[in-house]
């Protein structure tokens, strides 16, 4: 019988879940570590709520995806038993017609081409179907219905419950110090606890804190921060499916982005922008101008939002790779070790395919989409690194 293979994979966020899931399906002996709680507040994976879409401008292989993943989050509605993604649709609105080169009319054009139902829309449409939004101020656009939200929190919990239950061993409060190697190998880590876990491969999805972890890879991939900003909404249902989906407010020129609100009334509102480079452990603070910026948006696109009562603020973290990209490789230097980061902002909706993709990359196997997240040399890429709308 074949040896067993065995992995540490560091970081339990939904890269490390959902690998050591899909490597324990696979037959290899799994342990995670992870210095929180699981899931840990400071990890990117965990927040109330993550967009799930197939819009991708003209990207196929990011349409393609998404589309893939899209029908798995279905399929973990079903197998969890819980309502984990939301299939509330996705509102992609422009200030301006749709035009050719941009993420709007990209995303449409691919979209219907490959039979997508989306429904077009212009400022009347969207007046009636919307009524939040200043529909005078976005003449185009379409909804997707085949898009939502998901749970990520939930998610990871639901992801840490069923790892375990298949037999991955997963250490909370337990953080990785440093690599144990030999001359020719990596074989595992020391924890700041002083325990040792060695393993045949050692798996760093560690998201952010990657590059300090590992700062030979400072060159390629850096954190960024990104405020998240939390209201609340006095009559929920009015900001919810059909009426309010998960939105996109000419996300192509201006990164807004926001959800329907909780039950409880807790409405998130996000921007998918530069953000500005950070330490991962340094507090977490969203900066004085923020809440500013954030209402004056409010004011302009929903009115009616523009006073509502901020309930939270939260700066979470992207690993920025110079070209957007993920980066699931073994390092060309140091034979064992394996890097699973660079989400970029955008790799949660991809969970129920992560595992696969990451697993494959352990295991040397060929992928698709293995060229495009290979360990690879920067290159000159406008701003702060390309963002993959
Ligand atoms: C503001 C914001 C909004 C986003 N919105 C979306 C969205 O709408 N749709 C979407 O698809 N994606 C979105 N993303 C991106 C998504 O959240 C990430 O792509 C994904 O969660 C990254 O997962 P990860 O496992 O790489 O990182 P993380 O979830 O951060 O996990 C890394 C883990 O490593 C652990 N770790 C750190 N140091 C150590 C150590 N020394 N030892 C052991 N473990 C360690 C951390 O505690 C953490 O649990 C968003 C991200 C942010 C920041």
């Amino acid at each position: 019988m074949a040896a067993t293979h065995s992995i540490l994979i560091v970081g339990a966020g939904v890269f490390g879940l959902t690998a050591a899931r899909e490597l324990r399906r696979r037959g290899w002996d799994v342990t995670v570590i992870e210095p929180g709680p699981v899931p840990t507040p400071t990890a990117a994976s965990t927040d109330i709520s993550k967009v799930v879409r197939m819009d991708y401008g003209a990207d196929d292989f990011w349409t393609a995806l998404g589309k893939k993943s899209l029908a798995r989050w279905a399929e973990w509605n079903m197998e969890s038993g819980q309502t984990l993604f939301h299939k509330d649709g996705f509102l992609v609105l422009s200030r301006e017609a749709m035009r050719p080169g941009g993420f709007e009319f990209e995303s449409f054009k691919i979209l219907t081409g490959q039979g997508e139902k989306l429904q077009r829309l212009d400022s009347v449409a969207v007046a009636q179907r919307f009524p939040a939004w200043a529909a005078d101020k976005y003449p185009a656009g379409y909804l997707n219905p085949t898009g939502g939200w998901a749970e990520s929190s939930k998610t990871g919990a639901w992801l840490a419950a069923r790892a375990r239950r298949e037999g991955v061993r997963l250490c909370e409060h337990c953080a990785f110090e440093r690599l144990l190697e030999t001359e020719s190998r990596v074989i595992g880590v020391r924890a700041k606890d002083g325990r040792e876990f060695r393993a045949e491969f050692t798996l760093l999805a560690t998201g952010a804190w990657t590059p300090t972890l590992l700062p030979e890879l400072s060159g390629v991939m850096w954190a960024t921060g990104q405020p998240v900003l939390h209201f609340r909404v006095a009559n929920p249902t009015q900001w919810q499916a059909p009426h309010f989906p998960v939105w996109a407010a000419d996300i192509g020129r201006t990164g807004w982005y926001g959800f329907p609100a909780l039950a409880d009334g807790t409405l998130k509102v996000a921007n998918h922008g530069p953000g500005r480079r950070v330490h991962p452990d340094e507090p977490r603070e969203i900066s004085p101008q923020d809440e500013p910026r954030f209402r004056d948006f409010l004011r302009d696109t929903f009115p009616a939002l523009a006073d509502a009562p901020l309930i939270g603020t939260r700066l979470c973290l992207y690993c920025d790779t110079f070209d957007g990209n993920f980066w699931l490789d073994h390092h060309p230097q140091r034979p064992g070790l394996v890097i699973a980061a660079g989400d970029s902002g955008h790799a949660f909706k991809f969970a129920p395919v992560l595992g696969e993709l990451i697993a494959d990359a352990v295991e040397g196997k060929e992928h698709p989409a293995r060229k495009r997240f290979a360990w690879r040399e920067p290159k000159v890429m406008g701003g702060e690194g390309a963002r993959a709308r």
